[in-house]
């Protein structure tokens, strides 16, 4: 896992979860609400005898409900938003036409022109609102062929006035999300050196226990069985001692850098300790798992370091156990350090 892709791993864990929320709760809550004034006003309507505006209104309220009702079921969907915009242009094309009650219904523009610019996404929204604004202009300059009779001077009023509401909503939604979007990368970044190891770069201890395992539980099926490879290298004191606490951090890297690029896309290697590292497999029984540790010792042991007159041998030693269900994690990674140190005392640069 590189820098990146534990970017995306924080922020798909923390950072998102927030936003979708967000969008989520302010679809329900304007579709609820307005669904609800809309079938008020249906029967305000019914019982006035205007069965045609009383039709539209009882409509729109039955599709809002509906759509916010399959929003619940579907929950990841984006769609719904985007129907909800769909809905909200078709609203108001019906109030241009028909005109509302007196012909007073251009004033429910404004509001539902902001819902538009909420609910859809900002630069979708600006299509939305282009082709909503677009579809009224149209109309209310086309009165000749709809019931709603609108004044000359209230309708160049209104789409003057409705620009001028339009430009102040988009200017302070985009500064919103700028300052949103800002104030995220800067979380995230936070996020991201918390938990990786500022020497290897690679996620660390803090990121298994508070990110990596909590998504793993929460997703069992796309984790276990989830095997655990613990990895220490072998009289790694002796590097320090010999050449220097720098030499060591290099070595350390260049280990960290060969297991990185050992394991697939989906595996993490991460620096629990000292000389130790723990690596994670996703979905890979024990068998699979002492395989591909065999795999990386190996590696280890023929990609000596070699520094100026420096030639040391580097050997490692691992210790692999597997966790068949979210139940038993940590006592799993128990069970690879057990086994790691089986491998100590068994002589060292082994898969136990
Ligand atoms: P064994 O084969 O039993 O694992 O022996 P070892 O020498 O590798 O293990 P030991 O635990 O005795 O020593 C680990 C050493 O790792 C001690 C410590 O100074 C060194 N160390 C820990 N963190 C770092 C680091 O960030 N950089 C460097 N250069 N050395 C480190
Ligand atoms: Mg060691
Ligand atoms: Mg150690």
């Amino acid at each position: 896992m590189d820098s990146s892709s534990l970017s995306q791993f924080l922020e798909n864990t923390h950072l998102n979860s927030a936003e979708v929320k967000r969008r989520r709760l302010t679809l329900y809550f304007i579709s609820y609400i307005g669904g609800i004034i809309m079938a008020v006003l249906a029967a305000k309507n019914l019982v006035r005898g205007d069965h045609f505006l009383a039709f539209w209104l009882g409509l729109f309220s039955f599709s809002v409900f509906a759509n916010a009702a399959l929003s619940h079921i579907f929950k990841n969907n984006n769609i719904f938003y985007y129907i909800a915009g769909c809905i909200v242009t078709a609203m108001v094309a019906v109030i241009s036409v028909t005109g509302g009650y007196h012909d007073t219904g251009l004033h429910f523009v404004y509001p539902l022109i902001l819902i538009q610019i909420i609910i859809v996404r900002f630069r979708a929204a600006i299509f939305y609102v282009t082709g909503t604004v677009g579809a009224v202009a149209f109309i209310v300059y086309h009165q000749e062929s709809i019931p709603a009779t609108y004044r000359a001077e209230d309708v160049s009023r209104f789409l003057i006035a409705l620009g001028c509401f339009i430009t102040v909503a988009f200017i302070s939604e985009y500064f919103w999300h700028k300052s949103r979007k800002e104030m995220l990368t800067d979380n995230l970044e936070k996020l991201r050196q918390a938990n990786s190891d500022p020497l290897t770069k690679v996620p660390n201890r803090r990121f298994l226990e508070s990110v990596y395992f909590e998504r793993a539980i929460k997703n069992p099926a796309d984790y276990f069985p989830l095997s655990v490879v613990v990895v220490d290298i072998d009289y790694f004191k002796k590097i320090n001692d010999n050449y220097g606490h720098d030499v060591g951090d290099r070595v350390l890297i260049n280990v960290a850098t060969l297991m990185k690029k050992a394991i697939r896309a989906t595996d993490v290697v991460s620096r629990t300790g000292g000389e130790e590292f723990l690596i994670l497999y996703p979905k890979t029984t024990l068998s699979m798992a002492v395989k591909l540790a065999e795999k990386i010792r190996v590696e280890i042991e023929s990609s000596p370091f070699i520094e100026g007159d420096i030639h040391h041998p580097i050997t490692a030693s691992f210790g692999v156990a597997t966790a068949l269900t979210d139940a038993n994690i940590n006592a799993t990674v128990k069970l690879a350090d057990e086994h790691l140190y089986e491998a100590k005392g068994a002589g060292r640069n082994r898969v136990m």
